[in-house]
């Protein structure tokens, strides 16, 4: 399987301040690799705070790990030269929640969609750079004629987001990061755009990692799904499986219709429990500790991943009686 980006045990500390020690660990030794040849949806799950942008900017190149590396067609994306350089800003592209954000009121979509053909010299002339317009707009559902040569102001968020989706497109990419790219668009026209990054994936050959906080959504678009809160994988495989069947306790209060078993404990004092052990792992514990209703002595060395079928794991103790995932190996979890 030739890697087209891998992140290899990656970590992000933010700290704040010159004199402050604070520090928030955004996200913690992960290791992902997207195949170049074999177009999928990843689906990256949690509630805000858990991570998730800070992994679409580590993927994109905006920002670097503190450490583990970045690889992309096998090299150090903080050392790509030249030509390596340009293809990967070519190939992996953004969409990001605001789909107002990228619009300059005073031009038409069209120098929207010029600029990045222009950037990469993607056109010999103005017709073929018209054409590329227009092949973009369709592959995401619209029809140029109806957009092309008007003003933000005169299209509809739906519209809007999609020309985002558009604008990434023209520049043929392998990969788009999509950071929640529904949310502040309108629920009657969510399930649709999803549909159409579905389209881009199944009849454009590219991949995509769909970031969410709407679990609900991930299961209309994605194959697979990483759980992520405060920056750790706490459950990862088949979108199916861990959305029909959620193992770790944080999945499931993230997919709250599902009831929580009986444990025989009353929850006063599990609270407590909790409490005090988070305070004895001093931070280090299972990042879910604090919460959990089924909180362990064990859990204040967070658990590795235990893998309960082919494509699903939970980072949780609950389970220590099925094999263990080493994390690096946390893309063999995912169906393609
Ligand atoms: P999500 O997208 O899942 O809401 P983020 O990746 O934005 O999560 O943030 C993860 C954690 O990192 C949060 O605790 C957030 O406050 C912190 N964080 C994000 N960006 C910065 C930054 N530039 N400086 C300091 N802390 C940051
Ligand atoms: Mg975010």
């Amino acid at each position: 399987m030739a890697a087209l980006l891998e992140l290899k045990n990656v970590t992000k500390v933010y700290t704040r301040g010159v004199l402050s020690r604070a520090s928030t660990t955004a996200l913690n030794d992960v290791s992902l690799t997207l195949a170049e040849n074999e177009p999928t949806i990843v689906t990256v799950a949690g509630e805000s705070g858990s991570g998730k942008t800070t992994l679409a900017m580590l993927l994109l190149g905006f920002i670097a790990p503190s450490a583990g590396q970045i690889l992309y067609q096998g090299q150090d994306i903080s050392r790509l030269g030249g030509a390596a350089r340009m293809a990967f800003r070519r190939e992996v592209q953004a969409v990001f929640q605001d789909p107002f954000a990228v619009f300059n009121p005073f031009y038409t979509v069209d120098h929207l969609l010029t600029v990045p053909i222009k950037k990469f010299k993607l056109a010999t002339s103005a017709k073929q750079a018209r054409e590329r317009m227009e092949e973009a707009l369709t592959a995401v559902g619209l029809r140029p004629e109806d957009i092309l040569g008007r003003f933000p102001h005169q299209l509809s968020g739906g519209q809007r987001q999609r020309i985002n989706v558009a604008r990434a497109l023209v520049l043929k990419p392998k990969l788009l990061v999509a950071d929640e790219p529904v949310s502040m668009v309108d629920a009657s026209l969510r399930a649709n755009i999803l549909e159409t990054l579905r389209g881009l994936q199944k009849n454009h050959g590219v991949s995509i990692i769909y970031i969410t906080h709407d679990l609900t959504t991930a299961f209309h678009i994605a194959k697979s799904i990483i759980v992520l809160y405060r920056g750790s994988v706490m459950e990862a495989g088949d979108v199916d499986a861990v959305i029909k069947h959620p193992q770790h306790p944080y999945t499931r209060l993230l997919i709250d219709s599902i009831p929580w078993p009986d444990l025989n404990r009353r929850w006063g004092e599990t609270e407590i429990k909790a409490k005090e052990m988070e305070q004895s792992a001093q931070g280090s514990g299972c990042k879910f500790l604090s919460r959990c209703p089924f909180a362990m002595n064990q859990c204040v060395t967070p658990a590795p991943l235990f893998r309960m079928s082919e494509h699903q794991a939970a980072s949780c103790y609950l389970y220590e009686q099925y094999p263990q995932v080493h994390s690096d190996q946390l893309t063999e979890l995912l169906p393609v």
